[in-house]
C-alpha cells in the first residue's frame, strides 16, 4: 500500500516543508489517493501543533545530551566543524547546561596553560588579522 512508503518522520518533514521535492510529489500523490494517508497526516499535524512531534522538537531533544570533554576542548580551540560548534553553543548557552559550562571553564583554565593552545590562538589571530585587512581593502 502507498502509505507504507512513508515514515512518520517523512510526514513531519513534509509538514515542515523539508522533504526533497521528488518525495514531496510522491507523498502528495498518495495523499490524493488515500483516505487513511490523509488521516495519518492530519493526526501527525495535530501532534505537531502541540509541539510533541515537530522536527524542531526532535532536534532539541537529541541535542540535549552533553558533549564529551574532548568535544568541549575542541570547541575551545576552535577546531570543530560549524555544525558541531553550533550544537555546543546551543547546549551551553541556550540549554544552559551547568555541568558543561563548569567543564568548559575548567578546560579553559588548563588550555590557557598549554603552548599548543597559544600557538593555535596566535595562528587564529594572524588569519583573522589577514582577513580583516582584506576586508578593509575591498571597502
Ligand atoms: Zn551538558
Amino acid at each position: 500500500m502507498a502509505e507504507d512508503n512513508f515514515s512518520d518522520s517523512e510526514l513531519i518533514a513534509y509538514l515542515d516543508e523539508m522533504l526533497p521535492s521528488e518525495k514531496m510529489v510522491e507523498l502528495e500523490q498518495s495523499l490524493r489517493d488515500s483516505d487513511s494517508m490523509r488521516q495519518r497526516l492530519s493526526r501527525i499535524a495535530q501532534r505537531r501543533d502541540h509541539g510533541v512531534h515537530s522536527v524542531g522538537e526532535i532536534w532539541r531533544r537529541q541535542r540535549l545530551s552533553c558533549p564529551d570533554r574532548e568535544k568541549l576542548g575542541s570547541y575551545l580551540l576552535d577546531v570543530l566543524p560549524a555544525d558541531h560548534r553550533e550544537y555546543i553553543e546551543f547546549h551551553l548557552y541556550t540549554v544552559g547546561c551547568r555541568l558543561c559550562n563548569a567543564n568548559l571553564n575548567d578546560l579553559e583554565q588548563s588550555v590557557k596553560a598549554t603552548p599548543e593552545a597559544q600557538r593555535r590562538r596566535r595562528k587564529f589571530f594572524q588569519s583573522s588579522a589577514g582577513y580583516l585587512s582584506q576586508m578593509g581593502h575591498s571597502e
